[in-house]
């Protein structure tokens, strides 16, 4: 699982390292706030070239939830600055996850990470998911999404007007247990954003850098979002940063004359680190050299094969799969497609038997999946699944004894 999904190029990768080691020598840090340096400069035009067209300014933190703070405080001001005092609030999908700091934490879903802090979080729209693990049966996933958009439409038909934005995580909702949907749903969330003035944030820190098949989720899509947040597999999975995209509209309402204090003032001490921006020049440099988003065609096509069989499982009630992440669903009882009690932890036996294999597969919940890098080869995919074979027989063989292990995660609850 990369390392949770940030490394995309395997440890110790001489053409990062080699990047990384030039780049100390050069400059290690300096503030960007009144400075610039050339790695920063380089890495922003890269990255406004590679992503969709009409995002062309680029705001950095140092990780993927402080990436969501900057979009969300960026789309709240950005309002406010146009005089629409108003729009305040933000629109998340249900099972959503977009990280551990306090907004983030709002906007998310997943119970597990928020519930603790209910008291602490701002107060949002949710809108049900268009996930399609949980479509009627003969429902095909487009038509599902498309149906599922109709909760999202009254939403924003009702509240535009106190709406900020809407934050999803396109295609895959990762933490949320790789529950993925169709491409049409952000393209119906785009035209109505367009129609009710309300931002779309795009959080592509887990998504993005070729998971989905191609480059960014949104090309599938064939959208540009406002706001484009990326981090994990930026670097390669070698040091923290993250960067939001933006357009150049958002950017002119803040640009003005000190004295209007019209400016976005958020910095944080690391913003733009040198070393990080050598990281993510030499991960481009890796998918533009290698050709990497056509040489993981194959590599997910071996996925999807040596996975297949698994879908007859008793005990699997999907195999699913969007480019490079493939996930499988363990449930008690097969028609019905009753979850597992999430006491007795299933994923943790397939877990514990992958790590006496070789393999690191950690489960979320009842949910076995690969996101593997993208240097793994077929022969390691097919041991891959060989593994999750057996792991899960071996988990779904009979009744767990319902025991919370101390030693691995203190404190861990898993919800299953
Ligand atoms: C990991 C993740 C985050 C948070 O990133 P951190 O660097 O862990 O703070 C936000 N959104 C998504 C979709 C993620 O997968």
């Amino acid at each position: 699982m990369s390392s949770w999904w940030v490394n995309v190029f395997g440890h110790a990768n001489p053409r990062i390292n080699q990047r990384i080691k030039d780049q100390v020598d050069q400059l290690e840090h300096v503030m960007l706030a009144g400075f610039s340096h050339q790695p920063v400069v380089e890495l922003s035009e890269r990255l406004v070239a590679l992503t969709p067209a009409g995002l062309e300014r680029v705001f950095y933190t140092d990780n993927g939830s402080t990436g969501i703070e900057v979009a969300l405080k960026m789309s709240f001001h950005y309002w406010r600055n146009s005089g629409r005092e108003r729009k305040q609030r933000f629109v998340t999908l249900t099972n959503s996850y977009h990280g551990e700091t306090v907004a983030a934490m709002s906007v998310g879903d997943v119970a597990l990470f928020t519930d603790t802090y209910k008291p602490l979080l701002l107060d949002t729209f949710k809108v049900p998911s268009p996930d399609c693990y949980l479509r009627p049966e003969g429902v095909s996933w487009e038509e599902h999404s498309r149906q599922m958009f109709a909760h999202m439409e009254q939403t924003l038909a009702e509240h535009h007007q106190d709406i900020a934005a809407v934050i999803v995580e396109p295609l895959i909702q990762g933490a949320g247990g790789m529950r993925m949907y169709h491409p049409i749903y952000l393209k119906l969330l785009r035209e109505a954003c367009d129609r009710y003035e309300v931002h779309l944030i795009h959080d592509e820190i887990a998504v993005g850098f070729g998971r989905t098949g191609t480059m960014f989720a949104c090309e599938q899509a064939g959208i540009t979002p406002d706001f484009l947040c990326l981090s994990k597999a930026l670097t390669g999975g070698y040091l923290p940063m993250a960067a939001v995209l933006t357009t150049d509209r958002l950017y002119q309402a803040f640009y003005d004359d000190y004295s209007t204090l019209r400016a976005f003032l958020h910095s944080h001490t690391y913003t733009g680190n040198p070393l990080a921006c050598a990281a993510a020049l030499a991960t481009l440099d890796i998918f533009a050299e290698d050709n990497v988003i056509e040489a993981n065609k194959a590599l997910a096509a071996r996925m999807a094969s040596a996975t297949a069989h698994l879908a007859g499982h008793p005990h699997v009630a999907e195999v699913r799969q969007t480019g490079m992440a493939l996930a499988i669903e363990m449930v008690q009882d097969k028609p019905s497609r009753t979850a597992y009690p999430w006491q007795e932890r299933r994923g943790l036996k397939v877990y514990q038997h992958a790590l006496e294999r070789g393999a690191l597969l950690r489960p979320l919940g009842s949910v076995v999946y690969f996101l593997p890098p993208y240097c793994i080869t077929e022969e390691q995919i097919d041991f891959l699944a060989a593994v999750a074979s057996e792991g899960i027989d071996i988990a779904t063989r009979d009744t767990v004894q319902v025991a919370m292990p101390s030693g691995l995660y203190p404190g861990f609850r898993d919800p299953g």
